[in-house]
C-alpha cells in the first residue's frame, strides 16, 4: 500500500504546467481570443492549472493543420502507422505512474484503478489497433471471367473527436487509436473538466507524432465542440457523452452529411437470478462483487450497473449481503492505493447526484445505505465525495429511469424470468447489462433477450479492446473497440475493372 504525492508536491511522479494552450500542428498555440479557464482538482476543489478556452477560430486552425497532414499520414504504409501506435503504447507503459497520478488528480478516481485499469487499457488499445490495421485486407469480387470489383479501404481525412471526463485518457485512446490506424488525422476536444491529463499524454508522445496528425483544442461544448462537429472540412464526428448532447452532434454533422458515431448514456440492468444464492461460494462472492460495481469509478461509468434486479426468493438475503459489501468500500484520498472510491469529477456532478438522491427520497424510494455527501476531513473537505448509495424502489421511478452518473444503485425485485426481462428492457437506454446465473441456458437466453449492446454474463465492467462496445436505443450508434471499429473510420473505394477488349 502506498500514497502517491500530489502533483506539485515533493516526491510527485508528475507535474502539471501552470497553463495549457491548444496543441495544433505539433506546437502549443495560445487561444485566438486569449481566454483561459480554471481547472480544479475534485480531490480538494482547488485550481491547479488553467486551460485555453477554445473557440471556432482555434478549431478552424486545428482542422487546417490536420488537413495539411492528412495526405502524407493516410499514404503511410499500415506497418508504419502500426509502428507509431506501438511506440505510443510503449510511452504510456513507461510512464504508467505519471499518467495514473495525473488522471487521478484531475478526475478524482482512485489511483489503484488508474494504475490497474485506465492506463494499461489505454496502452493496450494502441497495441490492438496496431495489430488490427496490419491484418486488415481488402476484398475482391470476380463478376465474370473478365470483370473484377476491387474494394480498398481509404482513410476519411480529418476526423473530429469529442470526449467526456470520466475516463479521460482511456476515452482518448478509444478514439485516437482506430482513427490513426486507419490513416486519418484528428482534432480532439477533451472535456472541459479533464483536459490536463490529455495534455500530459500528448506531452509524452508529441515527439513521435508527425505535426498535424493529432491536434487538441480545449474548451467548452458550445464554444469549441459545436464548431468542430459542424466544421465543413471534418469528414467524420466521433462523440462520447450525454444522450442530449449526442442528439445535437447528429444535427451538426447532418449539416455536412458526415458520419457520426455516438457513445451515449445508459441505465444498465444488473440481473441476479435466484440460483446465484444456491451456495455461499466463490461464485456467490463474485456476484456480490458484481452488485457493488455500481460504485466503481464513483458510478461515473456509462455502463454503471445502476439498476439491480434481484429475484424475489433471494431478495432479502442477497441485498443484506450486498449492502454489507457496499459499506465495506473504502472511501478516502484518491492517491492512496487502499482507496476504492474517490471524488466525483466536478462540483456540478456532485450537485447533480445529490439532487437525484433528493428526487429518490421524494419519490418514496427507501435509502438502505449512503444517501449523503461524505466529508473526509482535512484538505479533502473541499472535495466532491459522496457515500455509495443503495435505493430500494420500483422501475417507474425517475431514479430507475434517468442516468444519475454517480455511486447510486436503484434496486428492485422480480418474480420470474419473463418479469426480469420486462423490467430490464423497460428503459430508453441500451448500453450495458449483466445477467448472473449458474444455469448457462438462463444466462444465455437472457443475454440474447436484453436489448443492450453489451451484456456481461457472470461478470461486469470488463473492457477488452477486442470486444465490440456500443449502444442500442438511445445509448448511441456505431461501435467502439474491436477491429470492426475500423469501418467507422474508413471509406470504401471500389474499382470496377473490365479486362476485356470487347464491348459490354
Ligand atoms: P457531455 O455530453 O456533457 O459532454 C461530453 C463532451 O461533449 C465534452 O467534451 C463537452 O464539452 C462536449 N459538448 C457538450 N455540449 C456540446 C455541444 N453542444 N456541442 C459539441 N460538444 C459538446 O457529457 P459528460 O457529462 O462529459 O459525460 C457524461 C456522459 O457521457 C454520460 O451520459 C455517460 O453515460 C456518457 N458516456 C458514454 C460512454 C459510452 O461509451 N457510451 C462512455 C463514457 C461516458
Amino acid at each position: 500500500m502506498a500514497t502517491y504525492a500530489a502533483p506539485g508536491r515533493p516526491g510527485s511522479v508528475v507535474s502539471f504546467w501552470p497553463r495549457y494552450d491548444h496543441f495544433i500542428g505539433g506546437e502549443y498555440v495560445p487561444p485566438a481570443r486569449g481566454g483561459y479557464f480554471e481547472n480544479p482538482t475534485p480531490i480538494t476543489g482547488e485550481t491547479f492549472t488553467e486551460i485555453a478556452r477554445g473557440t471556432a477560430e482555434d478549431v478552424d486552425y486545428a482542422v487546417h493543420a490536420a488537413e495539411g497532414a492528412a495526405a502524407a499520414w493516410g499514404h503511410r504504409p499500415p506497418a508504419e502507422r502500426a509502428l507509431l501506435l506501438n511506440r505510443i503504447a510503449d510511452r504510456i507503459e513507461q510512464n504508467l505512474e505519471a499518467l495514473a497520478v495525473a488522471e487521478t488528480w484531475e478526475n478524482g478516481k482512485p489511483v489503484r484503478e488508474s494504475l490497474a485499469a485506465d492506463i494499461p487499457l489505454a496502452a493496450d488499445h494502441f497495441r490492438y489497433f496496431a495489430g488490427a490495421i496490419r491484418a486488415q485486407e481488402g476484398m475482391i469480387s470476380q463478376l465474370d471471367a473478365d470483370t473484377v470489383a476491387y474494394h480498398f479501404h481509404e482513410p476519411l481525412g480529418v476526423v473530429g473527436q469529442i470526449i467526456p471526463w470520466n475516463f479521460p485518457i482511456l476515452m482518448a485512446a478509444w478514439k485516437l487509436a482506430p482513427a490513426l490506424a486507419a490513416g486519418n488525422t484528428v482534432v480532439l476536444k477533451p472535456a472541459e473538466q479533464t483536459p490536463a491529463s490529455i495534455h500530459v499524454l500528448i506531452g509524452l508522445v508529441a515527439d513521435l507524432l508527425p505535426p498535424g496528425v493529432v491536434n487538441v483544442v480545449n474548451g467548452f461544448g458550445v464554444e469549441a465542440g459545436a464548431p468542430l462537429a459542424r466544421h465543413d472540412r471534418v469528414r467524420k464526428v466521433a462523440f462520447t457523452g450525454e444522450t442530449t448532447t449526442g442528439r445535437l452532434i447528429m444535427q451538426y454533422a447532418s449539416e455536412n452529411i458526415v458520419p457520426v458515431t455516438l457513445e451515449l448514456g445508459g441505465k444498465s440492468p444488473n440481473v441476479f437470478f435466484a440460483d446465484v444464492a444456491a451456495a455461499r461460494d466463490a461464485f456467490y462472492d463474485k456476484a456480490q462483487e458484481g452488485f457493488a460495481m455500481f460504485a466503481l469509478n464513483q458510478g461515473e461509468v456509462c455502463t454503471c450497473p445502476s439498476r439491480a434486479l434481484i429475484q424475489s426468493s433471494i431478495y432479502n438475503d442477497f441485498l443484506d449481503d450486498g449492502i454489507a459489501r457496499v459499506e465495506g468500500i473504502v472511501q478516502g484520498h484518491p492517491l492512496d492505493t487502499r482507496t476504492m472510491i474517490g471524488a466525483q469529477a466536478s462540483n456540478d456532478q456532485l450537485e447533480k447526484i445529490l439532487s437525484y438522491i433528493d428526487i429518490g427520497r421524494k419519490e418514496g424510494a427507501k435509502i438502505l445505505t449512503g444517501g449523503e455527501r461524505a466529508d473526509l476531513g482535512g484538505e479533502l473537505s473541499g472535495g466532491y465525495y459522496i457515500r455509495p448509495t443503495v435505493f430500494e424502489g420500483h422501475n417507474k421511478m425517475r431514479i430507475f429511469q434517468e442516468e444519475i452518473f454517480g455511486p447510486v444503485v436503484s434496486v428492485t425485485r422480480f418474480d420470474d424470468y419473463a418479469d426480469a426481462i420486462k423490467i430490464a428492457n423497460d428503459t430508453l437506454y441500451g448500453l450495458g447489462a449483466a445477467v448472473w446465473s449458474r444455469d448457462l441456458n438462463t444466462a444465455h437466453r437472457a443475454g440474447q433477450e436484453i436489448q443492450a449492446g453489451r451484456v456481461w454474463t457472470n461478470c461486469y465492467h470488463v473492457y477488452p479492446a477486442h470486444a465490440a462496445f456500443g449502444g442500442y436505443k438511445q445509448s448511441g450508434m456505431g461501435r467502439e473497440n474491436h477491429k470492426m471499429m475500423l469501418d467507422h473510420y474508413q471509406q470504401t473505394k471500389n474499382l470496377l475493372v473490365s479486362y476485356s477488349e470487347h464491348a459490354q
